[in-house]
């Protein structure tokens, strides 16, 4: 099926290519890219059909490069977008939203870009379906191949949070821990797609993966009434999603959903893993590969696939990046939790702080309508916060105990 989609082009040299499970140009070597027919999908969709369609990503599944006839549904995507009105009084903000991404299957982002790549590698006829993963991607690679029945091998570093390890293995993949940084992971999965007939859904089918990001853009749009806010914050690994939610917004302006968009979308790393950030800061459009050390370990990539084009993406829509440490990322993840009752992982916390950090630099003004989009659940990372279980009281079982502790 798909008169929806052209087929795949270069984003570099524009060569077209087949809808196949390939990723980069055999000309120029640059990443390839779904190119769809928009008159054809204009055609079929419009408010009402998406507004009465299923309360998850596949109501876009015309944007989206795969046949849903081959979904494993788990109820992904379609996310709470929340008024947030006391975390936004608490930085300096007159307006502010959270895109609560924390509430999918697996408790991530990663079900979005994971419900588009299983869809393909079904269609493509893989043996099995596999990923590099810092941790997320793992838990909803395993999880959609548990549900479809397929052979799974993920893929992790060996220092991944036990929340994380667990969140995988309780699916009964192949779960391979190895000896390295996610960089060194993504590099043993590249060599490995070439010999095996798997499906590395960030790798060989990536092109197709990184669509379900452009998920989050049209829900923002749909979930404030079809239109954008003032700003976007989000977080940035390899910065495909950051450059997907943009892509996805523009998407809607194409098919006449929005208006002229003129959103302003920022970044956010962590200052222990911080390429992109470090060359925005420079003033530079290529990024200096870093070794990572931070808590954030789902954002740890030192070397990010899409770091160029975030960077682009920042200058294009007059957006900033910033970066946090450790200790103020813990203190942003405490800060949601306690305006918001929003538990988020620790890559919340990177978002919320550079956030606020953004705010209080005048790079984002109080009156500016802001969506903060937070990626991932906060059990998943609890090591980072365990401390404020130490401020339980400790009582015996009568009223007279319970008092008196209350007032100690
Ligand atoms: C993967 C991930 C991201 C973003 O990753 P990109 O590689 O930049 O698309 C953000 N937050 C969490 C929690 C993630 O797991
Ligand atoms: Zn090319």
């Amino acid at each position: 099926m798909n008169s929806y989609c052209n087929g795949l082009q270069c984003r570099e040299c524009g060569r077209k290519f087949d809808l196949e499970p390939i990723f980069a140009c055999d000309f120029c070597f640059g990443p390839l890219e779904v190119d769809y027919n928009y008159e054809n999908i204009k055609a079929d969709l419009n408010k009402n059909k998406i507004e009465s369609g299923p309360s998850s990503l596949w109501r876009y599944a015309p944007l989206l490069p795969c046949n849903p006839e081959f979904k494993i549904d788990l109820g992904d995507g379609f996310t709470p977008l929340i008024k947030a009105n006391r975390l936004a009084k608490a930085i300096g903000l007159d307006h502010l939203w959270i895109k609560n991404d924390t509430v999918n299957p697996t408790w991530s982002f990663k079900d979005r870009v994971v419900s588009v790549a299983i869809a393909k590698a079904i269609e493509f006829n893989f043996s099995a379906i596999a990923c590099a993963s810092t941790g997320n991607l793992a838990n909803s690679v395993a999880a959609h191949a548990a549900a479809a029945g397929l052979d799974c091998y993920v893929f992790i570093p060996q220092d991944l949070e036990q929340g994380k390890v667990v969140g995988s293995a309780i699916y009964a993949p192949n779960l391979i821990k190895v000896e390295g940084s996610y960089d060194d992971v993504n590099r043993l999965c590249t060599e490995l797609s070439m010999v095996k007939n798997w499906a590395f859904v960030n790798i060989n089918v990536r092109p197709y993966y990184s669509e379900g990001s452009k998920t989050l853009g049209f829900e923002i749009c749909e979930q404030l009434g079809w239109r954008t806010p003032d700003h976007i914050v989000a977080p940035m690994a390899s910065g495909s999603m950051y450059t997907k939610i943009w892509k996805g917004i523009k998407e809607f302006h194409k098919l006449g959903l929005i208006d002229e968009p003129k959103v302003r979308l920022s970044g956010a790393q962590a200052s222990g893993c911080s390429p992109i950030t470090t060359a925005y800061e420079n003033n530079s459009f290529t990024f200096v590969p870093q070794k990572p050390d931070t808590i954030a370990k789902s954002l740890a990539i030192g070397n990010p696939a899409d770091g160029y084009y975030a960077l682009k993406q920042m200058e294009e829509t007059n957006g900033h990046a910033a970066q946090a440490s450790d200790s103020e990322i813990i203190e942003a993840m405490n800060l949601l939790a306690e305006t918001e009752g929003i538990f988020a992982e620790t890559a919340g916390g990177v978002t919320i702080a550079c956030l606020k950090k953004l705010v209080e630099t005048n790079k984002i003004t109080k009156s500016e309508e802001t969506v903060a989009v937070i990626s991932g659940g906060g059990l998943k990372t609890i090591e980072a916060v365990s401390d404020v279980a130490n401020n339980a009281m400790l009582v015996k079982p009568n009223i007279d105990s319970f008092e008196m502790n209350l007032t100690h």
